[in-house]
């Protein structure tokens, strides 16, 4: 027996205040949430509602709508009213429209304070209209939006400067007693993102909304956001996630997700472990795979299922997960709890591992 080294344990989570999303607690004990938001023109609320109940639907938990003009804060009434997950109003420059955010019932506002101060005493306003209906603000600073006087001092969107720049942001509300924020500092590449959520976590208590800003199409977009969030989320900064993606904000949702069941923060729901092929591949795996995941998405509970190439090294990965399949020969070996259930020619394989699924599923609807 060789004896082996102690490993450090992993950091514990930041302690953050809590605040509310309408029913969706950020920061504190609260499970790390997903949000997205949309892309529809606001002002069409079909259409909007549409999308924020397809991301609904995915898993999406906090969705924000952009409020560029006095159409838009028309429609949030109609949209936060039937929406089924909280809706964030995305708000730049414009106090009315925070106002209209506040009657129309929206969860919460993302809105910097240093963008309106320009209005007189708005921001006093504000803090009070937000307090009275127990609505939180998101303060969100952006590498590309830096306030001039921080691009002035730091020269460029440090780390530093964007957590100043943040912390300056909530001192405007917290000197009119409001402090029902949580705070994100953007920027596009990760590891700049990631010191300054560090430097920010550090410096305060709010909850923090995760993001890389302007992070590209998958997959770059992808694994920049990965990249960020598993580095902060394992050191226990973090509190809610938007993947930014140049694609529909379902794969934000997806990509959100799968992050979080990576990092262990998320029970896992479908898990498809399919091996990468090879020249010793007795079938189209990647067909094969596609054609499996599309027929068992959105199947209501845990399933490991195993997608192998060969008979060489499939038995054994597809006898370790709750499903799985072999190839070869022009069939397939179905495994179901480690058991051989039944072989199949190749043409029945997905069948037979939905059907496999199915009854899987039954038991464990029974348990
Ligand atoms: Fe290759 Fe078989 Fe391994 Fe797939 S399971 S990568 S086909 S050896």
């Amino acid at each position: 027996d060789l004896p082996l080294p102690a490993v450090p344990p992993a950091p514990a989570r930041r302690s953050s205040r809590q605040i509310h999303v309408a029913g969706v607690p950020v920061g504190g004990d609260a499970p790390v949430s997903v949000q997205s938001m949309t892309t529809t023109p606001t002002a069409d609320v079909d259409a909007t509602l549409q999308q924020i109940a397809e991301l609904t639907a995915a898993g999406c938990e906090i969705v924000r709508v952009a409020v560029p003009s006095q159409d838009d804060a028309d429609a949030l009434p109609a949209i936060a009213a039937k929406s089924k997950i909280p809706v964030v109003a995305d708000i730049h420059f414009q106090p009315r429209y925070v106002f209209a955010a506040l009657d129309a019932g929206c969860a919460a506002v993302r809105v910097n304070p240093g963008n309106i101060k320009a209005f007189d005493d708005k921001v006093k306003e504000i803090a009070t209209a937000a307090a009275a209906a127990g609505v939180p603000i998101r303060i969100g600073v952006n590498a590309g939006s830096l306030d001039r006087r921080l691009l002035a001092k730091y020269g460029k969107a440090t780390p530093e400067a964007l957590t100043e720049s943040a912390l300056w942001e909530c001192s405007l509300f917290e000197e009119h007693g409001f402090t029902d924020l949580k705070i994100s500092v953007k920027h596009h590449d990760p590891m700049t993102m990631v010191a300054a959520y560090r430097h920010l976590a550090a410096a305060c208590d709010y909850p923090l909304h995760l993001g890389v800003t302007e992070a590209g199409p998958p997959p770059q977009g992808t694994v920049k956001s990965a990249t960020a969030f598993a580095i902060l989320l394992n050191e226990g900064i973090g509190d809610t996630i938007r993947v930014s993606l140049t694609a529909p904000p379902v794969e934000e949702v997806k990509t959100g997700l799968q992050i979080l069941q990576s990092l262990g923060l998320r029970a896992r729901r479908l898990e498809i472990v399919s091996c990468p092929s090879c020249g010793r591949a007795q079938v189209d795996v990647y067909s094969l795979t596609e054609r499996v995941t599309a027929a068992l998405d959105g199947f209501p509970h845990p399933l490991r299922v195993a997608v192998m190439g060969c008979v060489v090294n499939g038995p054994g990965e597809a006898r370790e997960a709750d499903l799985g399949v072999a190839s070869g020969n022009g069939k397939g070996q179905i495994f179901a709890k480690g058991e051989v259930v039944r072989t199949v020619p190749e043409s029945k394989i997905v069948d037979a591992l939905v059907e496999e699924a199915m009854r899987l599923g039954e038991q464990l609807a029974l348990e």
